[in-house]
């Protein structure tokens, strides 16, 4: 962080303070992120999965279908290790490790249940359908219409302006119909139907007066917006879109809650590693001295409470070494503080005096042609 050395950090307090924290980056996490940020709340997400960079992180995106191992297809064994994405469309190669390892993360289902969980930056905000409907009263007053559950708290006109405001950040582009049962919204132009769609439209609404059939809306680009280009209807989405032309987390509202500097990242994962890495360690020479260990429950916690004190004792350890580093060690201190406050800097190590001007040469003068008389 700036302003820090290797051995003291004095603003630690200030520099890990924050307003707000945010659990999980999928869609909901990027808008509480860029919401809060946008607002001035310096906040920390926290993620528990891989960091995935927008365009970096989306190699196959550009791939063809023979570019792949097995043309597209997934092996026994991530079948074995994702079920229930092996279930439906969700097994492809291109994207099998976007996906959750199901084996990792089991649950009980009782009927069947697609759960369908993706543990990266962005969550599943990259492999989305980005299909993207407005509810309408019939969707708000159904329970208490039905006499079923609880009735909705809200209505359609408490959410409106909300949906506006997300739709025209978010980009969705689709047709005003003027439906009461699919309200229409703040809408970029639609895509095109192809000419069987066309066809199919016309003979539907021809056939039954009461029936419509219309593009669907989605949260693709029909035009370019700031940072983010238009979709090329590559129909590759769910691998990552380098064009940023759909709505995700990683291309739209993360940016914006970068842009306002107030937010930072920490894979929690990556913090476990040194720990679970030096309990490892520690397990392995334990076991190398002779001691009997199996991976069971007591021995991992045994494992990760060794990573947890090793890493205590080290971090300890460079404490205790670097303050008598500065306390006794006088040119240490003034090499020290002078890195941090840059007057004393000046005052330690004064500027040298500028270079002497040296005058200009003089200009050649050419002799002025005497004028043709
Ligand atoms: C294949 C598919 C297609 C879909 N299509 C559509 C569609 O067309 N239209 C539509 O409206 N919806 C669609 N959905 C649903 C939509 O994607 C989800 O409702 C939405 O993405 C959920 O967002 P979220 O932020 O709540 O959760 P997620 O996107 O799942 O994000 C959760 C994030 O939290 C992280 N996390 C979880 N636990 C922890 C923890 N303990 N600590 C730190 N981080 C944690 C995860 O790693 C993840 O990044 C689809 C879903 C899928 C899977
Ligand atoms: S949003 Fe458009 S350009 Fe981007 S991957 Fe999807 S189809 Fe392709």
């Amino acid at each position: 962080m700036p302003g820090d050395s290797l051995l003291l950090n004095t603003k630690s307090v200030s520099q890990n303070t924050y307003d707000a924290i945010v659990i999980g980056s999928g869609i909901s996490g990027g808008w509480a992120a860029k919401e809060l940020t946008e607002k001035g709340l310096r906040t920390i997400m926290l993620e528990r999965g891989r960091n995935f960079e927008h365009i970096k992180d989306y190699k196959t995106a550009n791939k063809d279908p023979w570019d792949f191992e097995h043309r597209g297809k997934v092996t026994e064994e991530q079948k074995k290790e994702r079920p229930y994405i092996a279930r439906a469309w969700g097994a492809q190669e291109a994207v099998m490790d976007y996906w959750a390892k199901d084996v990792d993360c089991p649950y009980t289902e009782i009927k069947p249940f697609n759960w369908w969980r993706s543990y990266q930056l962005g969550g599943r905000s990259i492999l989305w359908g980005r299909q993207s409907y407005r509810w309408s009263d019939y969707d708000f007053e159904a329970n208490a219409k039905d006499n079923w559950a609880i009735d909705w708290p809200i209505r359609y006109k408490d959410v409106e302006p909300w949906y506006d405001y997300v739709e025209r950040f978010a980009g969705v582009n689709g047709s005003k119909e003027n439906l009461p049962q699919l309200p229409d919204g703040q809408f970029l132009p639609p895509m095109e139907m192809n000419c069987v769609e066309k066809a199919f439209k016309e003979k539907i609404e021809k056939r039954f007066s009461d029936r419509k059939v219309i593009m669907q809306r989605t949260a693709n680009l029909t035009q370019p917006v700031k940072g983010r280009g238009q979709c090329q209807a590559r129909d590759l989405c769910h691998r990552g879109c380098p064009y940023g032309a759909y709505f995700s987390t990683n291309a739209s509202t993360l940016p914006a809650a970068f842009a306002t500097g107030i937010v930072t990242i920490i894979l929690i994962l990556v913090l476990l590693i040194p720990v679970g890495g030096v309990g490892l360690v520690s397990v392995l020479i334990a076991k190398s001295a002779g001691m009997a260990f199996s991976w069971n429950v007591f021995t991992i916690t045994a494992l990760v409470v060794a990573g947890f004190v090793v890493v205590f004792v080290l971090f300890y350890g460079i404490s205790l070494i670097s303050v008598p580093a500065i306390v006794f060690f006088p040119a240490y201190s003034i090499y020290f503080f002078a890195s941090r406050y840059p007057k004393l800097a000046e005052l330690i190590y004064p500027a040298p005096p500028p270079p002497p001007i040296e005058p200009a040469p003089p200009l050649p003068i050419k002799p002025v042609p005497e004028p043709a008389v």
